[in-house]
């Protein structure tokens, strides 16, 4: 069980301690990583700017069988067997090979943080400098650091791009309360040139919400006029920006996961299960250096190679991604009613899953070190 240390306020007193392994984020990817350092006797220390759960960064949907998986049933909201997808020239509905979810962000991160062995700060991290962590609370420092800060990428070594000029995405998305049965997509460009809307039902709430490619268009009025189309209330709002290219999972000695490494998945923007998959694999690299198994210079080199032996996935959505706003919306509408049939849609999604597929989370193993051990760039 997490020892919670949460400081707010006069409270906030200074940091001082070092420990074996620093996770930098509290979100998806950081507790999947803590997850596997359960029992393997390393001095855990997690730190985020909010305490666990406190703030949802996602629509919180998900392949419900990685809910299974990682024995976070108790977080599920609503299941969809089918996917709705509109555009201005008709509406499919896929018939999908297997469950996406909704779940309850506070609920997931809490039952996650249930299954890790670690302590608990909370901390704005400000940078590194060596295996020095600088925080608004004072300089942690630790042999196995690891980054799960989402997309700003806050411990690599150089400069960061910033958006608009990084390969970002954004989304945002608003949170009234209501109700839903089907989990619907737009591709419409009178919403967003690039990109889509969708709806969320999450029982008794929906997340309704417009992503765009282009990190130079604006989100806000779409995702209102998405709302107001869908007569429900433009309330509790929630965005950020999300990566779409990969980026190298280990740099200067410190580990990345989740959108810190770019493992959102482009074109879908999924990035939760990623985080999970991506997180629970440098948790067992690390975990196999205190087993003496390998060193941590070893443990770099396998997950970075892991990470990288994922590209070519990635690059085909990315292509996708890219390709379809050039798509004329007629030759998109017809194209999508084109694959409606069964037999290509479990295909597509069959491939799909296997990206991050969730028997990775109940085999528990070490991934077999990749072939591909390059720089990734899109
Ligand atoms: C509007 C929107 C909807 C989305 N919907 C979905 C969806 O339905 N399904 C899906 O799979 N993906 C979705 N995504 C993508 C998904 O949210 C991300 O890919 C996912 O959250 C990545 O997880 P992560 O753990 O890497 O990073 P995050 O979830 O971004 O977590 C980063 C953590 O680091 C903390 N942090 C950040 N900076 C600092 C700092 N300087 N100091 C201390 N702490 C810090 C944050 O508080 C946070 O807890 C959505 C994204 C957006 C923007």
């Amino acid at each position: 069980m997490p020892r919670r240390a949460t400081k707010r306020g006069a409270e906030r007193t200074p940091l001082r301690r070092d420990c074996d392994v620093l996770v930098c984020g509290a979100s998806f990817a950081g507790l999947a990583v803590a997850r596997e350092l359960a029992g393997s006797g390393a001095d855990v220390l997690l730190i985020d700017r909010y305490e666990i759960g406190e703030r949802q960064t996602s629509a919180c949907g998900i392949p419900t069988a990685w809910l299974h998986a990682l024995a976070l049933e108790g977080s599920l909201r609503q299941t969809f067997g089918e996917l709705v997808i509109h555009t201005p020239h008709g509406t499919v509905r896929y018939d999908l090979p297997w469950t996406f979810s909704t779940f309850d962000y506070g609920t997931l991160c809490g039952l996650l943080a249930d299954q890790g062995s670690f302590d608990f700060e909370t901390a704005k991290v400000d940078g590194r400098t060596g295996s020095t962590i600088h925080t608004d609370r004072g300089d942690i420092c630790a042999p196995l650091i690891v980054d799960a800060l989402g997309w700003r990428r806050v411990l690599g070594a150089a400069d960061n791009v910033q958006p608009p000029d990084a390969l970002l995405s954004r989304g945002l998305e608003v949170h009234p309360f209501g109700s839903g049965q089907d989990l619907e997509i737009w591709i419409d460009r009178s919403y967003v040139p690039a990109g889509y809307g969708w709806s969320f039902p999450a029982d008794g709430e929906l997340r309704i919400g417009v992503g765009s490619f282009d990190p130079r268009f604006h989100v806000r009025d779409p995702t209102e006029r998405l709302a107001r189309d869908l007569h429900a209330e433009t309330v509790r709002y929630q965005g950020n920006w999300i990566p779409h290219a990969l980026r190298d999972a280990t740099e200067d000695g410190v580990f990345f996961a989740g959108d810190s490494a770019g493992h959102c998945l482009p074109l879908t923007a999924e990035g939760i299960r990623t985080a999970l998959y991506f997180g629970l694999a440098c948790g067992r690299e690390l975990r196999a250096v205190f087993a003496g198994e390998q060193t941590r210079e070893q443990a770099l080199a396998r997950y970075h190679a892991f990470s990288a032996g994922h590209a070519l996935p990635f690059r085909w959505m990315l292509r996708l991604q890219r390709l379809i706003p050039r798509v004329h919306p007629r030759v998109l509408a017809g194209s999508l009613r084109a694959i409606e049939r069964r037999r290509f849609i479990h295909w597509a999604f069959g491939h799909y899953l296997n990206v991050a597929h969730p028997d990775f989370a109940a085999r528990g193993v070490r991934p077999a070190p990749a072939l591909a051990t390059s720089t990734v760039r899109a």
